[in-house]
């Protein structure tokens, strides 16, 4: 299997060669260059898998370039209940082995709980797995890597969970001084791992996103440095989440011959782009019914055929806030299936938003294809959420998060009779209690693990902002 760039003008490159890379040379993202084909035989005995069982048959398909039985042994590890299930209590104990267990809501609707890692957000589904996969070839060729993100939450303590006491990895994080959850804030900064760095800078989020930025502009110093990140075009983050696509379809089916829906909350695309692959390996699934908040870029486009990405001045501050997002940086890979391939296309089409502006597919034959692909869309507001989470809360006795809450709101929009509906769950309600607290009057339940972790030792420098501030804390502590 062979990776090739959306841009195409990349040379193409195996798994374990793109796993630490970023964007391609080319500007472009990754991309397997033909997705495998899953034949009925292979789903009919995957059907009765474990997890991590089933990771490893779907990403054996994707990674060539680690043996078998070492990759499942990896899988193994990442997808093991000790890790998954320690979060909060199921409904039956057969459930609580389950990494990603399925709470019925009434028959023919569900949620796939995807949220029972360590950071309590469907992030760490692929998080950890990533943790592992550096390890294992940093392990290989004995090299380090000094992973430098910007964050104002849910990423950053997933990749810090991820990455903790792993050798040959550091983790530097940067986050908005004073500006997270006091849950989220005491999540990180209770780390006491000595590779894991928490940096609070004296300034918003962008700041912390521009700091990264330079440095990561600067390829003397990254280079010297061994600088990487674990965004999310990262290829394997995206391998990862499509694992559960299939067990989601074969906990909520009787057999192959059914249909399913997915549902998804959604904001730089990479969940859904893993559902839209799993679609394109020949899971059975109907609609992937894509869910933003009010930062709407998405539906916009699913809609009417424009995708017009905005400024951060233009993107609003909401309740689901780790879909606060105008450009979705895996949208890309997407828009190269939709145009067939085509990368001069593409190449075409991200001119203009590189450029600061817009495209428009409407009334062409990509566009036509949207439907062919399975996509359906919808948004959802503050009151939405407040009246989505009190409906689920009253009427199943189910606490959800305000994302999840969007994508139930726009999933019971699009609900067909007769296909089952399944809402991924991507993080848990404690993590959003003041929201949980205005729709319920009640204060979220919260996993024992995570009891007064406010209370806890916190471990953080504080940081002026820009380049040369945060270029000088590195350098100092590799010296040392
Ligand atoms: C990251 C995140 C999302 C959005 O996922 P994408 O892959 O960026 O579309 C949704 N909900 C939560 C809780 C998240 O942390």
């Amino acid at each position: 299997m062979r990776y090739i760039s959306t841009r195409g003008h990349a040379p193409s490159r195996r798994f374990t060669d793109i796993l630490l890379a970023g964007l391609a040379p080319d500007g472009g993202l990754y991309l397997p260059e033909s997705y495998p084909r899953i034949s009925r035989a292979e789903l009919d005995a995957w059907r009765s898998l474990s997890y991590a069982e089933l990771a490893a048959a779907i990403l054996g398909k994707f990674v060539d370039d680690i043996p078998a039985d070492e990759l499942k042994a990896l899988l193994a590890r990442t997808y093991t209940a000790n890790v998954y299930c320690h979060t909060r209590p199921a409904e039956d104990p057969q459930q609580a082995q389950q990494i990603t267990p399925l709470r019925t809501l009434e028959p023919g609707l569900h949620i796939l709980e995807l949220s029972n890692g360590p950071t309590l957000a469907f992030k760490d589904m692929a998080m950890q797995l990533l943790g592992n996969l550096f390890e294992y070839v940093l392990g290989k060729t004995g090299a380090a890597l000094n992973i430098l993100g910007a964050t104002s939450g849910d990423t950053g303590s997933s990749a810090e969970y991820a990455m903790r006491g792993k050798h040959g990895i550091r983790v530097f994080m940067l986050s908005p001084h004073g500006k997270m959850s006091r849950f989220q804030t005491a999540q990180m900064f209770s780390l006491q791992d000595p590779n894991i760095y928490n940096i609070a800078v004296e300034g918003v989020f962008d700041d912390c996103q521009d700091m990264v930025k330079a440095v990561s502009n600067d390829h003397a110093f990254k280079d010297q440095y061994k600088i990487g990140t674990v965004n999310s075009i990262n290829w394997a983050r995206v391998a990862a989440q499509i694992v559960y696509y299939f067990k989601g379809y074969f906990s909520a089916t009787q057999s192959n011959d059914e249909e399913v829906s997915f549902s998804v909350p959604s904001g730089n695309f990479g969940n859904i782009c893993a559902g839209h692959i799993a679609r394109m390996m020949g899971l059975p699934i109907r609609k992937l019914i894509l869910a933003t908040n009010e930062n709407d870029v998405l539906d916009e486009f699913f809609k009417t055929g424009t995708y017009r990405p905005r400024g951060t001045a233009q993107t609003f501050h909401t309740s689901s806030p780790s879909m606060d997002i105008s450009k979705a940086s895996n949208f890309e890979r997407f828009v190269f299936d939709l145009v067939g391939r085509d990368a001069a296309v593409v190449r075409e089409l991200w001119g203009k938003v590189d450029a600061g502006g817009a495209f428009d597919l409407a009334n062409t034959a990509h566009f036509e294809r949207i439907r062919a692909f399975g996509f359906v869309s919808g948004h959802s507001t503050h009151a939405d959420r407040l009246a989505t989470i009190r409906a689920a809360y009253e009427k199943y006795g189910v606490m959800i998060d305000t994302h999840t809450a969007d994508g139930l709101k726009v999933g019971l929009e699009q609900r067909e009779a007769g296909v089952p509906l399944i809402c991924l769950e991507t993080a848990q309600p404690c993590k959003f209690a003041e929201t949980i607290q205005e729709a319920l009057g009640r204060e979220p339940e919260r996993p024992a693990t995570m009891q007064g972790i406010e209370n806890l030792p916190q471990r953080f420098v504080v940081m002026e902002t820009g380049a040369a501030a945060i270029k000088d804390y590195i350098q100092t502590q590799l010296a040392e």
